[in-house]
């Protein structure tokens, strides 16, 4: 029985039947379709950086870890150019009259100010972009990114497990999530499984941005695990080498027994969460991503992408109790300054962490997921603008950007929430 996953999410307003009912009657298909085109499919990623905090595990060798790199002539034409000269149609002449303009100002400033002037100018500019980046993205520039085709690599079960994994998972919970106070009146200690930690009546040890951020992690988590669940590898056990990708009913009851209300329901409300902070990031960010060209040099197609993208972000829009960002960071500004510095350095480093997955079908997700959720995160709050009805519009472009990779980072992000939440209603039919 799935009695238990119904009402409000917790920490938010919206019930978890409304979401059902607007996800998997609206926005699943909508996405879906999106998701398949051109712009959305190709994802440019460095899978082999080095993992900045343990030595790497031996690469898994796992057949279904490996994950096919896009030869260059795969890759569409509109999308193998840097990143400033992608946006081609209609605003072409007047964005490259802009950009000349401060070009110019640029150059001009450049002969009349010292080296040193320009030095502190530079680093500004650093530490500009450093204030509102949640995680860390990949060099498009560097000769280690390659671009992939994600509906030739899906997410699914490849049997990356054991040590490796819970290495990932640990170092995310432990050290990076925050934990209820260790002053002895709460029961934690390392040795507690994962599970133990961050049960209901622990978080309220925590403050609401505290347990955003462990929520958020776990619901990324939970449709991780809901993935692998309802894309699972059946081999024939006769030995015949027939295979079969279906939904593995027994896995997911062991994951999310609905009825052990601490494991099942709420890691499942976890995943409802992180799909709200992701939808309220998409309306927040609507008329800046209304803008965009989504060039990739196939005009039919780019004019269907963008009409999708107007059809998509209409039907969001009608959620009900959506996300409220503005309750975060509130209170004395020197604390609330404090405490997005640390969310901010806390979510940084699990995007650092996803170097360090020893699967690369994994890896790829997991940076490709955490790179959307920061992209969520920067569009929430990074800038003045924080609030139920605030939007990020296109004249705010030159404070404001983004850049091609977060944008599809978070629509497939998204589009992976938005699955998972569509799994559940399968697991729901095929158990009962
Ligand atoms: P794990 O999922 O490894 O969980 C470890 C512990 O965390 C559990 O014992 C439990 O205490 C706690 N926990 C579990 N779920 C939650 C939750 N939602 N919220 C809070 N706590 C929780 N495997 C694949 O087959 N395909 C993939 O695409 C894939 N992608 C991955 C991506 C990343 C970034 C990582 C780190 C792992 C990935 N894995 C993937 C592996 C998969 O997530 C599991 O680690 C693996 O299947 C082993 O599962 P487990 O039962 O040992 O528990």
């Amino acid at each position: 029985c799935f009695c238990k996953l119904q009402g409000e999410v917790d920490d938010c307003k919206c019930k978890v039947e409304t979401l059902d009912s607007i996800n998997n009657q609206k926005i699943y298909p909508r996405l879906q379709s999106l998701l398949s085109k051109d712009y959305f499919r190709y994802f440019k990623v460095n899978l082999k950086k080095t993992c900045p905090f343990w030595s790497d595990d031996s690469r898994c060798a796992l057949k279904d870890c490996h994950v096919d790199m896009c030869n260059q002539d795969e890759i569409p034409p509109g999308l193998k150019g840097s990143e400033p000269t992608e946006k081609k149609y209609s605003k072409e002449a007047q964005d490259e009259d802009e950009s000349c303009e401060e070009q110019k100002e640029l150059g001009a400033l450049n002969t009349t100010i010292s080296d040193s002037t320009k030095e502190a100018l530079r680093n500004w500019t650093k530490h500009d972009d450093t204030q509102e980046t949640f995680c860390e993205l990949d060099d498009d520039n560097s000769s280690e990114c390659d671009y992939v085709d994600l509906l030739l690599n899906p997410e699914r079960y490849t049997g990356y497990k054991g040590p490796s994994a819970h290495r990932i998972w640990r170092s995310i919970y432990e050290e990076n999530c925050f934990k209820p106070q260790e002053d002895g009146s709460t029961p934690y200690s390392p040795q507690q499984s994962l599970a133990a930690v961050y049960i209901r009546s622990e978080m309220t040890g925590l403050c609401l941005e505290q347990r955003t951020f462990y929520r958020m992690i776990s619901g990324l988590h939970t449709s991780i695990n809901l993935h692998l669940s309802s894309n699972y590898l059946f081999q024939d056990k006769l030995g015949f080498g027939n295979i079969k990708w279906a939904p593995n009913t027994e896995e997911f009851l062991r994951r999310f027994d609905p009825v052990n209300e601490e494991q099942g329901p709420q890691r499942l409300k976890n995943l409802y969460f992180a799909y709200l902070v992701e939808l309220r990031a998409l309306i927040k960010a609507a008329p800046y991503i209304l803008e965009e060209e989504f060039y990739t040099g196939n005009e039919e197609e780019d004019k269907d992408v963008k009409s999708g993208i107007r059809d998509l972000l209409t039907v969001i829009q009608q959620a009900p109790d959506q996300f409220d960002e503005s309750k975060l960071f509130q209170g004395d500004p020197k604390e609330a300054k404090k405490l997005k510095e640390e969310f901010r350095a806390h979510f940084m480093n699990v995007s650092r962490i996803m170097d360090c997955v020893g699967c690369d079908k994994c890896k790829l997700w997991g940076k490709l997921q955490v790179q959307g959720m920061g992209t969520a995160l920067k569009i929430l709050f990074s800038g003045d603008q924080i609030g139920p009805h605030s939007t990020i519009n296109a004249s705010q472009k030159k404070k404001f950007q983004l850049r091609r990779t977060e944008i599809v980072s978070l629509f497939n992000s998204f589009g992976r929430l938005s699955s998972s939440v569509h799994s559940i209603e399968k697991f729901r039919h095929l158990l009962s």
